[in-house]
Protein backbone atom coordinates (compact mmCIF):
# COMPACT_ATOMS: atom_id res chain seq x y z
CA UNK A 1 0.00 0.00 0.00
CA UNK A 2 1.38 2.99 -0.99
CA UNK A 3 2.01 5.95 1.63
CA UNK A 4 -0.45 8.69 1.47
CA UNK A 5 0.26 12.23 3.26
CA UNK A 6 -1.99 15.39 3.28
CA UNK A 7 0.07 17.69 1.96
CA UNK A 8 -0.60 21.10 2.73
CA UNK A 9 0.87 23.14 -0.29
CA UNK A 10 -1.81 21.55 -2.30
CA UNK A 11 -4.38 21.22 0.51
CA UNK A 12 -5.19 16.98 -0.26
CA UNK A 13 -3.76 13.87 0.83
CA UNK A 14 -1.79 12.43 -2.20
CA UNK A 15 -0.22 9.36 -2.33
CA UNK A 16 3.47 9.34 -1.44
CA UNK A 17 6.48 9.14 -4.39
CA UNK A 18 9.95 10.11 -3.41
CA UNK A 19 12.08 11.86 -6.76
CA UNK A 20 14.07 8.93 -6.10
CA UNK A 21 12.89 5.09 -6.12
CA UNK A 22 14.85 3.93 -3.21
CA UNK A 23 15.45 6.54 -1.45
CA UNK A 24 13.35 9.42 0.74
CA UNK A 25 15.25 12.78 2.38
CA UNK A 26 12.66 14.23 5.15
CA UNK A 27 13.26 17.22 6.94
CA UNK A 28 12.17 18.60 10.41
CA UNK A 29 12.29 21.80 11.88
CA UNK A 30 13.69 20.91 15.52
CA UNK A 31 13.82 22.99 18.73
CA UNK A 32 15.42 26.29 19.64
CA UNK A 33 17.40 25.18 22.72
CA UNK A 34 16.82 28.01 25.46
CA UNK A 35 14.27 25.81 27.67
CA UNK A 36 12.84 22.67 28.54
CA UNK A 37 10.89 21.24 25.98
CA UNK A 38 7.14 20.71 26.28
CA UNK A 39 4.23 18.54 24.73
CA UNK A 40 4.13 20.70 21.94
CA UNK A 41 8.05 20.25 21.02
CA UNK A 42 7.28 16.18 22.15
CA UNK A 43 4.60 15.92 19.75
CA UNK A 44 6.61 18.23 16.53
CA UNK A 45 8.83 15.00 17.37
CA UNK A 46 6.81 11.96 17.72
CA UNK A 47 4.14 12.47 14.55
CA UNK A 48 7.53 12.64 12.12
CA UNK A 49 8.87 9.81 14.00
CA UNK A 50 6.08 7.72 13.31
CA UNK A 51 6.65 8.74 9.39
CA UNK A 52 9.98 7.92 9.56
CA UNK A 53 9.17 4.12 10.80
CA UNK A 54 6.79 4.37 8.25
CA UNK A 55 8.96 5.32 5.04
CA UNK A 56 11.69 2.86 6.73
CA UNK A 57 9.10 -0.40 6.04
CA UNK A 58 9.34 0.88 2.08
CA UNK A 59 12.25 2.54 1.22
CA UNK A 60 15.85 1.50 1.43
CA UNK A 61 17.65 4.48 2.43
CA UNK A 62 15.73 6.87 4.74
CA UNK A 63 17.72 10.28 5.40
CA UNK A 64 15.58 11.89 8.68
CA UNK A 65 16.81 15.16 9.18
CA UNK A 66 16.36 17.19 12.63
CA UNK A 67 18.38 20.26 12.98
CA UNK A 68 18.86 22.16 16.32
CA UNK A 69 18.78 26.16 16.27
CA UNK A 70 21.54 27.11 18.89
CA UNK A 71 21.47 30.94 17.67
CA UNK A 72 18.66 32.95 18.80
CA UNK A 73 17.69 35.88 20.81
CA UNK A 74 16.08 33.74 22.86
CA UNK A 75 19.17 31.86 24.03
CA UNK A 76 20.95 35.39 24.21
CA UNK A 77 18.03 36.47 26.43
CA UNK A 78 18.23 32.88 28.59
CA UNK A 79 22.00 33.29 28.74
CA UNK A 80 22.15 36.68 30.46
CA UNK A 81 18.90 36.02 32.50
CA UNK A 82 20.38 32.89 34.22
CA UNK A 83 24.45 34.59 34.14
CA UNK A 84 25.50 31.74 31.65
CA UNK A 85 27.20 31.90 28.37
CA UNK A 86 24.56 31.32 25.58
CA UNK A 87 26.88 27.73 24.45
CA UNK A 88 25.94 26.95 28.32
CA UNK A 89 22.68 27.48 27.56
CA UNK A 90 22.27 26.01 24.64
CA UNK A 91 24.30 23.13 25.06
CA UNK A 92 22.12 22.03 28.39
CA UNK A 93 18.81 22.62 26.83
CA UNK A 94 20.26 20.39 23.56
CA UNK A 95 21.18 17.72 25.86
CA UNK A 96 18.05 18.18 27.66
CA UNK A 97 16.15 17.70 24.49
CA UNK A 98 17.64 14.47 23.04
CA UNK A 99 17.58 13.29 26.31
CA UNK A 100 13.55 13.44 26.75
CA UNK A 101 13.15 12.72 23.16
CA UNK A 102 15.30 9.40 23.84
CA UNK A 103 12.97 8.44 26.71
CA UNK A 104 10.17 9.19 24.58
CA UNK A 105 11.26 6.29 22.28
CA UNK A 106 11.98 8.37 19.47
CA UNK A 107 14.40 7.18 16.71
CA UNK A 108 17.55 9.22 16.59
CA UNK A 109 17.33 11.17 12.92
CA UNK A 110 20.14 10.33 10.75
CA UNK A 111 21.12 13.94 11.11
CA UNK A 112 21.15 16.76 13.88
CA UNK A 113 22.73 19.87 12.65
CA UNK A 114 23.53 22.81 14.94
CA UNK A 115 23.30 26.41 13.50
CA UNK A 116 26.62 26.73 14.72
CA UNK A 117 28.54 24.12 13.11
CA UNK A 118 26.98 25.27 9.73
CA UNK A 119 27.72 28.83 9.39
CA UNK A 120 29.66 29.23 6.26
CA UNK A 121 27.38 27.39 4.40
CA UNK A 122 24.84 29.78 5.57
CA UNK A 123 27.11 32.27 4.90
CA UNK A 124 27.66 30.69 1.23
CA UNK A 125 23.80 30.56 0.72
CA UNK A 126 23.34 34.10 1.92
CA UNK A 127 25.58 35.05 -0.74
CA UNK A 128 24.33 33.24 -3.71
CA UNK A 129 20.65 35.05 -3.09
CA UNK A 130 22.00 38.28 -3.32
CA UNK A 131 23.96 37.15 -6.18
CA UNK A 132 21.03 35.86 -8.11
CA UNK A 133 19.38 39.31 -7.25
CA UNK A 134 16.59 38.11 -4.56
CA UNK A 135 18.22 39.91 -1.61
CA UNK A 136 19.51 43.11 -0.85
CA UNK A 137 21.97 44.89 1.90
CA UNK A 138 20.82 47.64 3.90
CA UNK A 139 22.32 48.93 7.34
CA UNK A 140 24.45 46.14 7.76
CA UNK A 141 21.63 43.84 7.37
CA UNK A 142 21.18 41.27 4.16
CA UNK A 143 17.21 40.72 3.36
CA UNK A 144 15.51 39.23 1.05
CA UNK A 145 13.35 40.96 -1.48
CA UNK A 146 9.54 39.14 -1.39
CA UNK A 147 8.38 41.48 -4.13
CA UNK A 148 10.96 40.18 -6.62
CA UNK A 149 10.04 36.68 -5.77
CA UNK A 150 6.66 35.95 -7.98
CA UNK A 151 5.56 32.71 -5.58
CA UNK A 152 5.83 34.37 -2.49
CA UNK A 153 2.45 33.37 -0.81
CA UNK A 154 2.15 29.73 -2.26
CA UNK A 155 2.59 27.75 0.73
CA UNK A 156 -0.08 29.73 3.19
CA UNK A 157 -1.96 30.97 0.51
CA UNK A 158 -2.14 34.23 2.22
CA UNK A 159 -3.01 37.29 0.41
CA UNK A 160 -0.51 40.36 0.69
CA UNK A 161 -2.49 42.52 3.33
CA UNK A 162 -2.64 39.05 5.46
CA UNK A 163 1.11 38.33 4.77
CA UNK A 164 1.92 41.82 6.27
CA UNK A 165 -0.08 41.12 9.15
CA UNK A 166 1.22 38.01 9.79
CA UNK A 167 4.77 38.48 9.27
CA UNK A 168 6.91 39.40 12.47
CA UNK A 169 6.92 42.77 11.80
CA UNK A 170 9.00 45.34 13.37
CA UNK A 171 8.32 47.99 11.10
CA UNK A 172 11.87 48.54 10.45
CA UNK A 173 12.93 51.53 7.92
CA UNK A 174 15.52 49.20 6.38
CA UNK A 175 12.86 47.09 4.43
CA UNK A 176 12.04 47.64 1.38
CA UNK A 177 8.89 45.97 2.04
CA UNK A 178 7.45 44.87 5.50
CA UNK A 179 7.14 41.55 3.72
CA UNK A 180 10.87 41.12 3.10
CA UNK A 181 12.53 38.84 5.85
CA UNK A 182 16.26 39.09 7.28
CA UNK A 183 19.06 36.85 6.17
CA UNK A 184 21.70 38.13 7.99
CA UNK A 185 21.52 40.75 10.93
CA UNK A 186 25.08 42.97 12.79
CA UNK A 187 25.41 41.42 15.81
CA UNK A 188 26.37 44.42 19.21
CA UNK A 189 30.13 43.43 20.00
CA UNK A 190 27.81 41.31 23.38
CA UNK A 191 25.99 39.06 20.76
CA UNK A 192 26.61 35.90 19.54
CA UNK A 193 28.12 36.93 16.11
CA UNK A 194 30.50 35.65 12.78
CA UNK A 195 32.64 37.19 10.63
CA UNK A 196 31.59 37.80 7.12
CA UNK A 197 31.53 39.74 3.86
CA UNK A 198 28.71 42.13 5.81
CA UNK A 199 30.48 42.42 8.94
CA UNK A 200 29.95 40.59 12.28
CA UNK A 201 26.60 39.50 12.78
CA UNK A 202 24.35 36.20 12.66
CA UNK A 203 21.80 34.71 10.62
CA UNK A 204 18.12 35.14 10.35
CA UNK A 205 16.03 31.98 11.40
CA UNK A 206 14.79 30.71 8.09
CA UNK A 207 17.96 30.97 6.16
CA UNK A 208 19.01 28.26 8.76
CA UNK A 209 17.08 25.41 7.64
CA UNK A 210 17.41 26.17 4.22
CA UNK A 211 21.42 26.06 4.11
CA UNK A 212 21.38 23.35 6.40
CA UNK A 213 19.03 20.75 3.91
CA UNK A 214 21.29 21.90 1.13
CA UNK A 215 24.97 21.47 3.09
CA UNK A 216 23.38 17.90 3.90
CA UNK A 217 20.91 16.34 0.70
CA UNK A 218 23.08 18.68 -1.64
CA UNK A 219 22.29 21.91 -3.67
CA UNK A 220 19.62 21.82 -6.70
CA UNK A 221 17.96 18.31 -5.02
CA UNK A 222 14.85 18.53 -4.18
CA UNK A 223 14.07 17.78 -0.55
CA UNK A 224 11.17 14.95 -0.64
CA UNK A 225 9.37 15.81 2.54
CA UNK A 226 9.07 18.88 4.84
CA UNK A 227 7.73 18.81 8.03
CA UNK A 228 6.94 20.71 11.33
CA UNK A 229 4.11 22.74 13.51
CA UNK A 230 1.38 24.14 11.17
CA UNK A 231 2.26 27.28 13.35
CA UNK A 232 5.56 27.47 10.98
CA UNK A 233 4.06 27.29 7.61
CA UNK A 234 3.97 31.25 7.78
CA UNK A 235 6.10 32.85 7.66
CA UNK A 236 9.04 30.17 8.17
CA UNK A 237 7.90 27.35 5.08
CA UNK A 238 7.00 30.02 2.83
CA UNK A 239 10.69 31.84 3.47
CA UNK A 240 12.23 28.83 3.14
CA UNK A 241 10.53 28.07 -0.35
CA UNK A 242 11.51 31.73 -1.39
CA UNK A 243 14.98 31.17 -0.23
CA UNK A 244 15.84 27.92 -2.09
CA UNK A 245 13.84 28.43 -5.06
CA UNK A 246 15.37 31.44 -6.30
CA UNK A 247 19.03 29.55 -6.13
CA UNK A 248 18.32 26.35 -7.69
CA UNK A 249 16.94 25.32 -10.81
CA UNK A 250 15.04 22.35 -8.66
CA UNK A 251 11.83 22.77 -6.69
CA UNK A 252 12.74 22.95 -3.36
CA UNK A 253 10.19 20.09 -1.55
CA UNK A 254 7.53 18.50 -2.81
CA UNK A 255 5.88 17.14 0.09
CA UNK A 256 4.68 19.59 3.00
CA UNK A 257 3.43 17.98 6.20
CA UNK A 258 2.44 19.62 9.21
CA UNK A 259 1.28 18.69 12.87
CA UNK A 260 -1.55 20.40 14.82
CA UNK A 261 -1.22 22.15 18.50
CA UNK A 262 -1.44 21.38 22.16
CA UNK A 263 -4.09 22.57 23.77
CA UNK A 264 -4.23 22.24 27.41
CA UNK A 265 -7.43 21.64 28.80
CA UNK A 266 -8.62 23.49 25.52
CA UNK A 267 -6.55 26.19 26.02
CA UNK A 268 -3.16 27.43 24.10
CA UNK A 269 -0.44 26.90 26.31
CA UNK A 270 1.49 29.64 27.30
CA UNK A 271 3.82 30.93 30.09
CA UNK A 272 1.21 33.78 31.05
CA UNK A 273 -1.35 31.14 31.54
CA UNK A 274 0.86 28.56 33.20
CA UNK A 275 -0.26 25.92 31.33
CA UNK A 276 2.91 24.79 29.89
CA UNK A 277 3.42 20.86 30.29
CA UNK A 278 7.04 19.85 30.20
CA UNK A 279 8.54 16.53 29.12
CA UNK A 280 10.79 16.20 31.98
CA UNK A 281 7.56 16.70 34.69
CA UNK A 282 5.17 14.18 32.85
CA UNK A 283 8.49 10.97 32.49
CA UNK A 284 8.42 12.11 36.60
CA UNK A 285 4.96 10.76 37.15
CA UNK A 286 4.23 8.73 34.24
CA UNK A 287 5.42 5.65 31.93
CA UNK A 288 7.28 6.96 29.00
CA UNK A 289 4.45 4.78 26.60
CA UNK A 290 1.27 6.14 28.63
CA UNK A 291 2.73 9.37 27.27
CA UNK A 292 3.89 8.35 23.80
CA UNK A 293 0.72 6.79 23.48
CA UNK A 294 -1.29 9.89 24.67
CA UNK A 295 0.46 12.26 22.27
CA UNK A 296 -0.66 10.15 19.68
CA UNK A 297 -4.06 9.53 20.28
CA UNK A 298 -5.31 12.29 18.40
CA UNK A 299 -4.89 12.50 14.29
CA UNK A 300 -1.52 14.62 13.97
CA UNK A 301 -3.52 17.47 11.75
CA UNK A 302 -6.61 17.70 14.36
CA UNK A 303 -5.55 19.77 17.35
CA UNK A 304 -4.21 17.50 20.60
CA UNK A 305 -6.60 19.01 23.51
CA UNK A 306 -4.42 17.77 26.69
CA UNK A 307 -5.77 16.73 29.89
CA UNK A 308 -5.64 14.37 32.63
CA UNK A 309 -7.98 12.54 30.91
CA UNK A 310 -5.71 12.14 28.02
CA UNK A 311 -3.33 10.19 30.11
CA UNK A 312 -5.34 8.29 32.31
CA UNK A 313 -7.01 6.82 29.56
CA UNK A 314 -3.71 6.09 27.97
CA UNK A 315 -2.43 4.85 31.11
CA UNK A 316 -5.15 2.56 31.28
CA UNK A 317 -4.61 1.18 27.82
CA UNK A 318 -1.17 0.61 28.07
CA UNK A 319 -1.79 -1.38 31.41
CA UNK A 320 -4.78 -3.50 29.71
CA UNK A 321 -2.04 -4.32 26.79
CA UNK A 322 0.47 -4.97 29.03
CA UNK A 323 -0.67 -7.44 31.72
CA UNK A 324 -2.03 -9.10 28.04
CA UNK A 325 0.99 -8.80 26.78
CA UNK A 326 2.73 -10.36 29.85
CA UNK A 327 0.45 -13.48 30.25
CA UNK A 328 2.15 -15.37 28.28
CA UNK A 329 5.40 -16.71 27.04
CA UNK A 330 6.92 -15.54 23.79
CA UNK A 331 10.07 -17.85 23.71
CA UNK A 332 8.38 -20.21 21.02
CA UNK A 333 6.93 -17.15 18.91
CA UNK A 334 9.28 -14.73 17.40
CA UNK A 335 7.30 -11.46 17.23
CA UNK A 336 6.55 -10.62 13.51
CA UNK A 337 5.87 -7.20 12.30
CA UNK A 338 2.51 -6.96 11.30
CA UNK A 339 1.52 -5.37 8.01
CA UNK A 340 -2.07 -3.89 8.95
CA UNK A 341 -0.66 -2.01 11.19
CA UNK A 342 1.26 -0.66 8.58
CA UNK A 343 -1.21 0.06 6.41
CA UNK A 344 -3.36 1.83 8.79
CA UNK A 345 -0.22 4.32 9.17
CA UNK A 346 0.43 4.78 5.99
CA UNK A 347 -3.06 6.36 5.36
CA UNK A 348 -2.23 9.67 6.45
CA UNK A 349 -0.49 8.50 9.62
CA UNK A 350 -3.97 7.72 11.06
CA UNK A 351 -2.67 6.89 14.71
CA UNK A 352 -6.05 6.66 16.66
CA UNK A 353 -7.09 4.01 14.03
CA UNK A 354 -3.98 2.02 15.09
CA UNK A 355 -4.70 2.62 18.72
CA UNK A 356 -8.12 1.22 17.75
CA UNK A 357 -6.43 -1.54 15.94
CA UNK A 358 -4.69 -2.45 19.28
CA UNK A 359 -7.79 -2.41 21.44
CA UNK A 360 -9.44 -5.00 18.94
CA UNK A 361 -6.14 -7.08 18.97
CA UNK A 362 -6.57 -6.95 23.04
CA UNK A 363 -9.89 -7.36 22.83
CA UNK A 364 -9.40 -10.72 20.30
CA UNK A 365 -6.46 -11.93 22.04
CA UNK A 366 -8.83 -13.29 25.29
CA UNK A 367 -10.26 -15.78 22.37
CA UNK A 368 -7.09 -16.09 20.05
CA UNK A 369 -3.58 -16.86 21.30
CA UNK A 370 -1.97 -15.15 18.62
CA UNK A 371 -3.36 -11.99 18.39
CA UNK A 372 -1.01 -11.30 21.65
CA UNK A 373 1.96 -11.31 19.27
CA UNK A 374 0.42 -9.20 16.90
CA UNK A 375 -0.41 -6.86 19.50
CA UNK A 376 3.00 -6.95 21.13
CA UNK A 377 4.87 -6.33 17.37
CA UNK A 378 2.28 -3.78 16.31
CA UNK A 379 2.76 -1.52 19.63
CA UNK A 380 6.48 -2.34 19.06
CA UNK A 381 6.03 -0.81 15.75
CA UNK A 382 4.62 2.83 17.29
CA UNK A 383 7.16 2.69 19.74
CA UNK A 384 5.68 0.81 22.83
CA UNK A 385 7.47 -2.12 24.11
CA UNK A 386 4.67 -4.10 26.02
CA UNK A 387 7.23 -6.92 27.26
CA UNK A 388 9.55 -3.99 28.76
CA UNK A 389 9.33 -4.67 32.65
CA UNK A 390 10.87 -1.40 33.07
CA UNK A 391 9.40 0.41 35.99
CA UNK A 392 6.14 2.16 35.74
CA UNK A 393 6.01 5.46 37.60
CA UNK A 394 1.73 5.09 37.68
CA UNK A 395 0.32 2.92 40.84
CA UNK A 396 -2.19 1.11 38.13
CA UNK A 397 0.39 -0.86 36.75
CA UNK A 398 2.11 -1.84 39.95
CA UNK A 399 1.30 -5.39 39.26
CA UNK A 400 3.80 -7.81 40.69
CA UNK A 401 3.92 -10.25 37.57
CA UNK A 402 6.02 -12.42 38.52
CA UNK A 403 3.47 -13.47 41.64
CA UNK A 404 0.32 -13.00 39.95
CA UNK A 405 2.13 -16.30 37.20
CA UNK A 406 3.38 -17.70 40.94
CA UNK A 407 -0.40 -17.66 41.74
CA UNK A 408 -2.06 -19.25 38.24
CA UNK A 409 1.16 -21.85 38.61
CA UNK A 410 -0.16 -23.07 42.20
CA UNK A 411 -3.98 -23.29 41.00
CA UNK A 412 -3.07 -25.14 37.76
CA UNK A 413 -1.18 -27.48 40.19
CA UNK A 414 -4.24 -27.71 42.65
CA UNK A 415 -6.71 -28.43 39.37
CA UNK A 416 -4.45 -31.15 38.48
CA UNK A 417 -4.47 -32.96 41.87
CA UNK A 418 -7.84 -32.91 41.55
CA UNK A 419 -7.63 -30.21 45.06
CA UNK A 420 -10.62 -27.62 43.14
CA UNK A 421 -11.49 -26.29 46.83
CA UNK A 422 -7.54 -24.39 46.37
CA UNK A 423 -7.96 -23.74 42.74
CA UNK A 424 -11.35 -21.73 43.10
CA UNK A 425 -9.84 -20.01 46.67
CA UNK A 426 -6.89 -18.67 44.26
CA UNK A 427 -8.94 -17.70 41.24
CA UNK A 428 -10.69 -15.85 43.78
CA UNK A 429 -7.66 -14.10 45.04
CA UNK A 430 -6.52 -13.03 41.73
CA UNK A 431 -10.30 -11.36 40.89
CA UNK A 432 -10.17 -9.80 44.27
CA UNK A 433 -6.74 -8.20 42.65
CA UNK A 434 -8.98 -7.28 39.53
CA UNK A 435 -7.29 -10.09 37.48
CA UNK A 436 -9.15 -12.21 35.35
CA UNK A 437 -7.96 -15.99 34.07
CA UNK A 438 -9.03 -17.91 30.98
CA UNK A 439 -8.05 -21.30 30.18
CA UNK A 440 -6.66 -21.25 26.71
CA UNK A 441 -4.98 -23.53 24.40
CA UNK A 442 -3.82 -25.49 27.50
CA UNK A 443 -1.84 -22.10 28.68
CA UNK A 444 -4.04 -19.52 31.25
CA UNK A 445 -4.08 -16.23 30.01
CA UNK A 446 -4.83 -13.62 32.69
CA UNK A 447 -5.92 -10.06 32.16
CA UNK A 448 -6.35 -6.80 34.08
CA UNK A 449 -9.52 -4.86 34.79
CA UNK A 450 -9.24 -1.94 36.93
CA UNK A 451 -12.74 -0.58 36.07
ZN1 LIG B 1 12.98 25.35 9.99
Amino acid sequence: MAIKIFNTINRKKEDFVPVKKDSVNMYVCGPTVYSHPHIGNARAAIVPDILFRVLKTKYKNVVYIRNITDVDDKISNAASEQKLTVYDISKKFTDIYQNNMKSLGLLEPTHQPRVTDNMPSIILTIEKILNSGFAYISENHVLFDTVKYKDYGKLSKRTLDEMIDGARVDVADYKRSQRDFVLWKPSASDQPGWESPWGLGRPGWHIECTSMINEIIGNDTTLDIHGGGNDLIFPHHENEIAQGSCISSKSYCNYWFHNGIVLVNKKKMSKSLGNVILVDDLLSKHSPYTIRLALLSAHYRQPLNWSDSTLSEAQKLINKFKTLAQSVSHNEDPVRLDDEIIDILSDDLNTPQAIKYLSTLAKNAKTNKKDINRLVSSASFIGIDLLSNEASKSNLSDINHDHINNLIKQRNEARECGDYKKADEIRDALLHMKISIKDLDGETVWDYNPD
